[in-house]
């Protein structure tokens, strides 16, 4: 059996925007901000399909979810993450697990927690677990200027 590690990294800007969703792990927040991006900009499920395309050796989410497409624009990442998953499945190799680390203050994360498990993990197949952590204080993170995501994932091809 061969094993892969893959490293997944990304990172989105608050906006102002009361009419667009705050969509992290899947799950809709409550805010008056959202985060900016071409797809619903959900940093946690690019974390992690960033990570299992790492694995795979299938290169980043960039490349295949160009956000010059317009076939991708305000697109759901949940959706993103389970085709993500496809094509790892079809260069033959199994998700074992993935877990990511979010920097924030906002959204208080916790409540939702299981929620964005449960929706990232039936997008993989395959357990997702997210834990959060605060900024500190500390740069464009700790005020709150935007929400950063690291995630690691673990591939299987028997
Ligand atoms: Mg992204």
């Amino acid at each position: 059996m061969q094993i892969r590690v893959g490293q997944g990294f990304d990172i989105h800007p608050f906006i102002e925007d009361p009419q667009r969703p705050l969509v992290l792990g899947g799950v809709v927040f409550e805010s008056d901000q959202a985060l900016r991006g071409h797809s619903d900009a959900d940093v946690i499920a690019h974390a992690c399909a960033d990570a299992l395309l790492g694995a795979a050796g299938l290169g980043d989410i960039g490349q295949h979810f160009p956000d010059t497409d317009p076939q991708w624009e305000g697109a759901n990442s949940i959706a993103l993450l389970a085709e993500t998953t496809r094509r790892v499945r079809e260069a033959g190799w199994e998700p074992g697990n993935v877990d990511a680390s979010v920097v924030t203050d906002h959204p208080k994360l916790a409540p939702a927690r299981e929620e964005m498990q449960r929706r990232l993990s039936h997008a993989v197949g395959a357990p997702v677990t997210v834990k959060g952590r605060r900024p500190e204080g500390l740069g464009a993170l700790g005020r709150g200027e935007g929400v950063a995501c690291w995630a690691v994932a673990v591939v299987v091809k028997q």
